[in-house]
């Protein structure tokens, strides 16, 4: 790191009190190339350990975050403001997830052998999932262990090195993973980070020297670095944004619907990517529905039950968005405007909201949320899926079946039924969106796939007699013959 760059500091600030947490260098683009050379050295030494001295590696750096968990969601929770237990429920679901990567990546990358079909029965065929080398990862502030994690373990564990650039609002979270990461992973420096502002992410997107970027933050920044990616044709992945929806259906438990609908929306303060903003709600159950939501809406508060609105720019997208609501003629059931008294947020439910308003249709991320009485569950659905984002999305409803078909119909890539947020907590399933929510998917064994090449290997086992097909010396007999063979395997016609 060049000794210009070591003297240019920013701070990590605690929302809630201001006071500062941490101060950390900015890293320029000088800085961002070299830790992308070091990680590319690195990534080659990580990439020979092999699955099995990475699994116990990475198990290894598992022990030493669970062993670190309470410093950890301590920092977590100085650095956005969470409360403790959220910010410790937070580094929990990490480990979980760096938990499955580490055991799962042999069986989901390794090699194995395919068939080759039967003309080309006499080849070997096999597939296997290289690592990339180096991956960029971009990380957000709302979840700043979790996201990230979601990412950079899987890619680690595929047998990537990672540079991870995370949010400026936490980037104490991020250097204290890497430290941790060392403990397990002393020779090389197979995990690092680098601090600074926009412009340091900027930077790693547009290093020739990284194999994919792996980003999460808000689907306008993700345009730009995609846009800086395509200089290098950097592949990407990209978990932005959501305004995820709440269908409630007739014959649904609305106490526990209700009850999810709250924690949905208004837990890290409405600051979730798979949060809920919008909840559908069938005639039949909706007065019901409304008086379990609103008494437990109104003893919720803000500084109390959840913390502060972390980036303090985003109060005032949380205000235009009732205040918008409000004079389009929405009704707010709890609490209002005056909800919105920085750094903290009070919970606002708002009915009646057109669908065309900036609350139903923008991504809040705030602790307010949107209820509309449809006459069906198929209204909900159509109103669910008129979203620009396609993240998450939930369903509440008493027949297992319609809950399936529900969810199925959502133009999301993750539902839970009966339940809120539940697919993260799986590690074996992929977590990524459609539409303005991005694409390509972190977690399960398509989150490992995601930080790989895929490799085809054929070996020929022997010559097939009278089938030399890629020769020059092929005879009209053989093509014959082939022709006739494919004639018998595939020329039936099923009436
Ligand atoms: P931003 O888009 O503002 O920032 C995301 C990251 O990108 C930050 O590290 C930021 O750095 C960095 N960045 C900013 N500008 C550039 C640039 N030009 N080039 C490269 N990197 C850049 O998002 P937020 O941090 O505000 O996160 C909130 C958003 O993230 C919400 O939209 C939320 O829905 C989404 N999100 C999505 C998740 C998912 O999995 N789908 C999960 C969690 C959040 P800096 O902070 O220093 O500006």
């Amino acid at each position: 790191m060049s000794t210009a760059t070591e003297h240019r500091t920013f701070d990590s600030l605690n929302p809630a009190t201001g006071t500062v947490v941490g101060s950390h260098p900015i890293h320029d683009a000088a800085a961002v190339r070299a830790a992308v050379r070091d990680a590319g050295e690195a990534a080659r030494w990580w990439a020979r350990l092999g699955h099995a001295e990475r699994r116990r590696r990475l198990l290894d750096f598992k022990a030493v975050l669970t062993r670190e968990l309470h410093r950890v969601a301590n920092l977590i929770h100085e650095e956005t403001g969470k409360p403790v237990g959220d910010a410790t429920l937070e580094t929990v679901l990490a480990i979980v997830h760096l938990d499955w990567a580490a055991r799962n990546a042999r069986k989901v990358l390794g090699p194995r052998r395919v068939s080759p079909g039967l003309i080309s029965v006499n080849m070997a065929a096999t597939l296997e999932y290289l690592p990339l080398g180096v991956v960029g990862v971009i990380g957000p502030w709302n979840y700043p262990l979790f996201t990230p994690m979601g990412s950079i373990g899987y890619a680690l564990a595929a047998g990537n090195a990672v540079v991870f650039k995370p949010s400026e609002l936490t980037p104490g979270v991020g250097v204290l993973l890497a430290e941790l990461f060392a403990e397990s992973v002393p020779e090389h420096r197979v995990l690092q980070v680098v601090t600074g502002l926009g412009e340091t992410g900027a930077a790693l997107a547009a290093d020739p020297g990284v194999g994919k970027i792996a980003f999460t933050g808000s689907t306008a920044t993700a345009k730009r670095v995609m846009a800086a990616c395509a200089a290098n044709l950097t592949p990407i992945v990209a978990e932005c944004g959501g305004k995820d929806a709440l269908i409630v259906d007739a014959g649904a438990d609305v106490a526990a619907a209700a009850d999810a609908a709250l924690w949905g929306a208004m837990s890290n303060a409405g600051q979730t990517c798979v949060g809920v903003e919008r909840v559908y709600v069938v005639d039949a159950v909706y007065e019901a529905f409304m008086r379990e939501l609103t008494t437990r809406a109104e003893g919720l508060r803000g500084g109390e039950h959840y913390g502060p609105i972390t980036m303090p720019s985003q109060t005032e997208i949380i205000r235009r968005h009732v205040d918008d609501a409000l004079a389009r003629g929405g009704t707010a059931v709890v609490g209002g405007a005056g909800s919105v008294r920085p750094p903290y947020v009070d919970p606002v439910v708002l009915t009646g909201v057109p669908e065309d308003s900036s609350a139903v249709r923008e991504e809040t991320f705030g602790p307010t949320i949107t209820v509309t009485r449809v006459a069906t569950a198929e209204e909900a659905l159509q109103k669910a899926n008129a979203a620009a984002y396609g993240l998450g999305g939930t369903v509440f409803s008493g027949d297992p079946r319609r809950a399936m078909e529900l969810a199925r119909a959502m133009l999301t890539g993750m539902t839970a039924i009966n339940s809120v947020i539940s697919f993260a907590g799986v590690p074996a399933l992929p977590f990524g969106g459609v539409g303005d929510s991005g694409f390509g998917r972190i977690h399960g064994a398509d989150g490992l796939r995601e930080f790989t090449r895929a490799k085809a290997i054929t070996r020929q086992r022997f010559p097939l007699p009278g089938m030399k097909i890629t020769s020059f010396s092929r005879t009209p007999a053989e093509l014959q013959r082939l022709v006739k063979m494919v004639t018998i395997l595939h020329g039936r016609r099923k009436s």
